[in-house]
């Protein structure tokens, strides 16, 4: 499996467990606000394959880690889009670790099955918009119908899972987050962020600003109206 990136320890990522991250390299959707273009656009990527980290590596890590962390989250880009994903997973947990896949939702076919088969412990998925929004703000390769069968799919609970939203001053409306709202109700968690400007696919998000904490309680709000267990915001 291609793996770009990991960071050893967090106590972050992987609710009430210690884990390490990897990132894995390409993704299938083009998020206008995406900060990692470097990991998502093929002409960039091919720049920082010689820095790559191989799977004997990562496995050796955590062989080394083995009785200090409790799991291992999988990030991108976008895991789903890795040929082998599941292989490698089927490995990881052959050394006793949880996994947390983190995803866009846009690949359901690849979440079924791997929940299917038992193979992760935690799915975070990010919820962009609404679905009629999704091709303008995350582009054409971007599948609305794949990402609400995702959301219905984690909202059958076979598995613990969260949502999370990058709340962007100027794309989510209170009449769009009231939207959103109902395409999540009665879900387990949302989790928010307000979107930070920093480079991005689109420079014209970069001139952005973050949205204030009035402005993201009010959606917290109207999240919670929606029989959300916990809508909360993160830093
Ligand atoms: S899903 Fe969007 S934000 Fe996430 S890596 Fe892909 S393009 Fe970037």
């Amino acid at each position: 499996m291609l793996i770009s990136g990991v960071q050893p320890f967090t106590l972050l990522d992987y609710p009430d467990k210690v884990a390490a991250i990897i990132f894995t390299p390409g993704c299938n959707m083009r998020c206008r606000f995406c900060h990692n273009k470097e990991f998502v656009l093929p002409q960039e990527i091919v720049k920082l394959r010689p820095s790559f980290i191989s799977e004997k590596t990562i496995l050796n890590f955590l062989r080394s880690r083995k009785g200090k962390l409790d799991g291992l989250v999988i990030s991108g880009g976008e895991p789903t889009v890795q040929p082998d994903l599941k292989e490698f997973i089927k490995k990881v947990r052959a050394l006793g670790y949880l996994v947390k896949l983190d995803t866009n939702g846009n690949l359901p076919d690849v979440l079924i099955s791997l929940i299917k088969e038992h193979l992760v412990d935690y799915v975070a998925m990010d919820v962009k918009t609404t679905p009629q929004r999704y091709k303008e703000l995350a582009g054409d390769l971007a599948n609305p119908k794949n990402i609400v069968k995702s959301i219905n799919l984690l909202k059958k609970n076979s598995v613990p899972y969260e949502f999370r939203t990058t709340v962007i001053d100027g794309v989510h409306t209170e009449e769009i987050v009231k939207e959103m709202a109902q395409l999540l109700e009665g879900s387990d968690k949302l989790y928010l962020q307000t979107f930070r400007p920093e480079v991005t696919l689109d420079p014209a998000f970069e001139k952005k600003k973050p949205l204030s904490q009035e402005k993201m309680n009010t959606f917290v709000d109207i999240f919670k109206k929606a029989d959300i267990k916990i809508v909360d915001i993160r830093q």
